[in-house]
């Protein structure tokens, strides 16, 4: 998911009061269910649609991700079309007050191996792309997705997210200065080994 993008959302009254002290072992355990599900099934939809990196792009992110992880992911550009609201929108909303993204306006959302970007693509938003596709090829989709919603119950605010946090951490410092050199693969191993996810 791409920070930038991210829009205020609209209407209060869509916000749901919800304790949040009622978000059990139980319910995150089927939230993780949820989301590993809504995720393998948005990848398959979008696969029959999706391209290899091109040359130019593969180039351009090479000193950042391994060979492996450039000729495993896929892209599609949707031009006009949107993604819709995942079914655990309104839930993710009442539960972060609101601290989570419309996808509908969000630059790309990675599934698996597969980066669907609204737009054309771009350098960062790729980069952003590539670091949740190196993050889910090295933690693997249950772990990942686990992390995921874990950090979300937690911090209740999308943004904080650890996996979120570092891919925006990233592709800022890509940003800022493309030429330099490092190896995405490295930082996900480095946060995984000192569960920082
Ligand atoms: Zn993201």
């Amino acid at each position: 998911m791409d920070l930038r993008s991210r829009v205020r959302l609209s209407g209060e009254e869509s916000r749901v009061a919800m304790d949040l002290t009622d978000l059990s072992e139980s319910r995150v355990a089927e939230m993780v269910a949820q989301v590993t599900v809504y995720f393998r099934g948005e990848r398959e939809l979008y696969f029959r649609a999706s391209d290899v990196l091109t040359p130019g792009w593969k180039t351009a992110v090479q000193a950042h991700f391994s060979g492996k992880l450039l000729e495993s992911v896929r892209t599609v550009v949707l031009k006009g079309a949107r993604i819709p609201p995942p079914p655990f929108y309104s839930e993710a909303i009442a539960l972060s007050s609101g601290n989570f993204p419309d996808f509908v306006h969000l630059a790309s959302i990675t599934y698996l191996d597969i980066i669907v970007f609204h737009d054309e693509i771009a350098a960062r938003t790729l980069f952003h792309g590539l670091v949740h596709a190196a993050q889910m090829a090295f933690l693997g989709i249950e772990r990942y997705t686990d992390l995921y919603v874990r950090g979300f119950a937690k911090s209740r605010s999308w943004i904080a997210i650890p996996l979120e946090a570092q891919a925006y951490q990233l592709d800022t410092r890509f940003a800022m200065s493309p030429a330099a050199t490092f190896s995405v693969e490295e930082e996900v191993k480095a946060w995984t080994a000192q569960g920082l996810y």
